[in-house]
Parts: structure tokens; sequence; C-alpha cells
């Protein structure tokens, strides 16, 4: 028999670290159970190693500008193995330095894999512990499709395993990491198809967002193969792929097919049937406002309950959890309304709060719509041209923004202090009141007319 604990939490990625360590600051006895890595996909095969790649594409695109400034420099090719090693060693830090903060905590490390044995207890590889409270925060994995010949492609995960960079490659998926893989790929060298089963990518998202980043795809060179639903991988007799659609397409020659179509949430072996916990049709985690699942001592964060799939959002949600537990906050709980997200694309995406679809639909005729679109100062001395992007949605007679989009270089970076603003319920008249930074792109958003 383990040890008996105060908050027993189950994956030590965003979510479930942030959770531990804020209830251990409050003096509980806490344990934490990881699999694998710490840091979760967030550190290991998401946000981090996805963020490296992306500033070593910034610098791919910059080098063909730098000439256009004066430099004389050529781009003569890119160690893709060499940026891997040193992107490696600055996860293992990461992983460290993770290690350490749970130490520093006394929050218990046990390394395995959780299965529930009953309401409160666990074993981890054989081992049982029993908690007062449990959080679920096992995050989630890339799914990829049911057809033939699947497993010929690789996924996110594989890809931050690759070891050098594809020659052609197609990317299958149309939301942000298929964008981004696609982007970094094309950046560094590769022929790059990617291919959606509809109009285009980041469906979701506003339409002014999609249009200039379509404009960008294509001027990258990225092959948008869009209507191909894709029924069959085909591994061909000279060692290429093939992708093969519903309507009888195909799209070969490739030597790498990464399948970009989605996640689904780590439940299947964490033995739910034993506690009672509840899941919902696509499997992830059902809870209420406060993180409660259908078992009042038994909580989820994160990815595995598919809201939001964010690492600030799973962070955010076990801190306030943690807060209310054991923080003598009883009212403290995550807000998931206006939640502002980016995509980093080539150039970035920022956006908060609704579309104008979104906002037409819930608001009628009530919505007004602000929009530039132009090109960013950088490229007015580059042959390379790419357009940016802002857009407001507002409604009501004082125009409340209720949606704020942004695509151009920069977009990033800028959105944090926007959505503060908007958070706190910004109107137009607030944004024409705050004198603008020049030059800058981010002027476009407090001068629009
Ligand atoms: C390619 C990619 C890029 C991304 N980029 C961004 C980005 O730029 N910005 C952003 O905000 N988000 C990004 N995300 C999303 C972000 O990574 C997730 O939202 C975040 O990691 C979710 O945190 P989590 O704690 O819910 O789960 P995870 O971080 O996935 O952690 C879950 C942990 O639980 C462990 N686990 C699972 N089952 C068990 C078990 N039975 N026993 C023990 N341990 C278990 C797993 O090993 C894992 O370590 C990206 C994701 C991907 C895949």
């Amino acid at each position: 028999m383990g040890e008996t604990f105060d908050l027993l939490v189950i994956g030590g990625g965003s979510g479930g670290l942030a959770a531990a360590q804020r209830a251990a600051e409050y003096g509980a006895r806490v344990a934490i159970v990881e699999k694998d890595r710490l840091g979760g996909t967030c550190v290991n095969v998401g946000c981090v190693p996805k963020k490296v790649m992306w500033y070593a594409a910034e610098l791919a695109h910059g080098l063909v500008d730098a000439a256009d400034y004066g430099f004389a420099v050529e781009r003569r090719g890119h160690d893709w193995h060499a940026l891997r090693q040193s992107r490696d060693a600055y996860i293992e830090r990461l992983n460290g330095i993770y290690a350490r903060n749970l130490e520093r905590r006394k929050v218990t490390l046990l390394q395995g894999t959780a299965r529930f044995v009953g309401p409160n207890e666990i074993d981890v590889d054989g081992a049982r512990h029993r908690a007062e409270r449990i959080i679920i925060a096992t995050g989630g994995r890339p799914d990829v499709p049911d057809i033939p010949g699947a497993n010929h492609g690789i996924t996110s995960d594989g890809f931050f395993e690759l070891d050098a960079c594809p020659r052609r490659v197609a990317v299958v998926g149309a939301g942000y990491i298929a964008v981004e893989l696609a982007g970094v790929l094309a950046s560094l060298g590769a022929e790059v198809s990617l291919v959606v089963r509809r109009d285009g990518v980041l469906r979701n998202f506003d339409a002014m967002l999609r249009e200039v980043l379509h404009e960008s795809l294509a001027a990258d060179g990225i092959h948008l193969q869009t209507q191909f639903v894709t029924c069959e991988l085909r591994r061909e007799a000279d060692g290429t792929l093939t992708l093969c659609s519903a309507s009888g397409i195909t799209l070969g020659g490739y030597d790498s097919v990464i399948w970009a179509t989605g996640r689904k949430p780590n439940v299947d072996r964490l033995g739910l049937e034993a506690c009672g916990v509840q899941t919902g049709e696509r499997g992830h985690i059902v809870v209420d406002e406060w993180q409660q699942t259908s078992v009042e001592h038994i909580f989820a964060i994160g990815d595995v309950t598919g809201r939001v799939e964010l690492t600030p959002v799973a962070i955010a949600a076990g801190r306030r959890l943690s807060d209310r537990l054991y923080g003598g906050m009883p009212e403290r709980k995550l807000d998931y309304a206006n939640i502002p997200t980016v995509v980093f694309s080539h150039p970035p995406i920022g956006t908060i709060g609704m579309t104008e679809h979104e906002a037409r639909e819930r608001f009628g005729e009530d919505v007004k719509c602000y929009t530039g679109v132009f090109t960013p100062m950088y490229h007015a001395l580059t042959s390379r041209k790419r357009k940016a992007g802002v857009k407001l949605i507002c409604t009501g007679a004082n125009e409340r923004i209720v949606g704020l989009h942004t695509i151009g270089p920069g977009a990033d970076e800028m959105l944090q202090g926007f959505a503060v603003a908007v958070k706190m319920g910004a109107t137009k008249k607030d944004f024409d009141d705050t004198v603008a930074i020049h030059p800058t792109s981010a002027e476009e958003l407090v001068t629009l007319r």
C-alpha cells in the first residue's frame, strides 16, 4: 500500500503541475503522477518546440528580406539536426526545472501510469495510493484517421522527432497545428501541400484572417489542396507516399505525411469505471463550471475536458481550482469567455472574442465591423510582400468590442495588451481615445474608421 494524500493529481503537464504546486503552496499534502516527461504536451511536443521551430522559420524569412535592407547575406542551407539538438537540450533543461519546482514545494512525484481502482484510490504501476481529492489532468494526444495506410503518416509528435527537413511533405488538416507545421516546413525548405477537407484553413476564425492567411500561404509556396477527403494513404514501390481522396483524386510523391487532424483525450486507460466519472460524446471528461466531474471529490482540468485546449487555460483552471479548494477562495473559477489566442503562422495571427459571423448570429443587425488590410511598413522595402490585417467587431449603441482580430508581424505579441482591454469591456471610443504608437502595425487598431 502506498501513501495517503490530501490531493492526487494525475498528469504532470501544464494543468496538473499548476494545480499541484498551487495546492502545495497552501499547505496541502500533494502527489502528482506522470508517466512520461514532466511538462506534458506543451513543453515536450507542443508550444515550446513548436515556437522554437517558428523562430527558425521567421529567421529564414528574415534572411530573404535582409538583402532588401542592404545586407550581403545569402541563405546557403539550414542544419535541421543542429537546431533539433539545441531545441531538445532546452526542453531537457525545462524538464529539470519542473522537477526542481516540485521538490521545492514538497510535491511528491510518482513516476508511472495512474489508473483508478476506486473513487479515492489510484494504482501507479502496482503501488496503490489514496487521496481525499483527485484532479484528472491527463491531456490529449493526436488523433489519426481510421483509414487504410494511416500508419505510414506521422503526427505532430513525430514532427518533433524528424532529424532532417522532409523534401516533399503533405500536412493533412485545417486547424492551427496544421497551419503552423506547414509554415515551418515551407520556410525551412520543404515543398509543402496543406490538404483540407473543405474550402480552406482555420474555418472557425474570422473571414478577414482567413483571407489574408490564404494569400500568405500561397505566396510562401504552400500548395493548399481543398475539398480533399482523404480515404487512404499508400506507400508506393519507390517508397514515396500517395494520398487518395474519396472522390478518386490522388496526391503523390511525398516522403512524409503529417496528420494534423485533431486530438483526443487521454481517458481510455484511466479506469474511470472504477470511480464513476462520466465522459461526453467525444470522450472528454464532463465538468461543471467549478471543474467538478460527476463525482464530487474528483475534478478535471485542461485538454482532457475538451474546453479551449490551450496551455494558459489549463494552468488558469488548475490554479483557480486549487485556490478554491485549499486557498479559502470559495468563488474562484475560470471564466472561459474572451480567451485570447495566437496562431504562429507566417505572419502570426492574434484573435480574441467573436468572429463577425458569430457576432451577427448573436446580435443580428446590431453589429458594426471596422477592418483594415494594409502592407506593414517592414514590407515597404522588401521584395517579399505580405499583407497584414486588423478588425474590430463591435455591438450596441456604445460599440462595445466583442471581437478583435489581427494578422501581421508582431500580432502574437500585440494581442495580450488588447486582450486586457477587451476583457474589461472596452468600446470603440476607448480605442479611439487612446493615442497611437507610431510607426507600428498596432496603431491601426486605434485609428480604424
Ligand atoms: C503541436 C502543438 C502545439 C501547441 N501549441 C500551443 C501554443 O502555442 N499555445 C498554447 O497555449 N497551447 C498550445 N498547444 C496546446 C497545449 O499543449 C495544451 O493545451 C496543453 O499542453 C494542455 O495541458 P494539459 O495539462 O491539459 O495536458 P498535457 O500537457 O497534455 O499533460 C498531460 C500529462 O498527463 C500525462 N498522463 C496522461 N495519462 C496519464 C496517466 N494515466 N498516468 C500518468 N500520467 C498521465 C501525460 O504524459 C502528460 O504529461 C499545442 C499543442 C500541440 C500538440
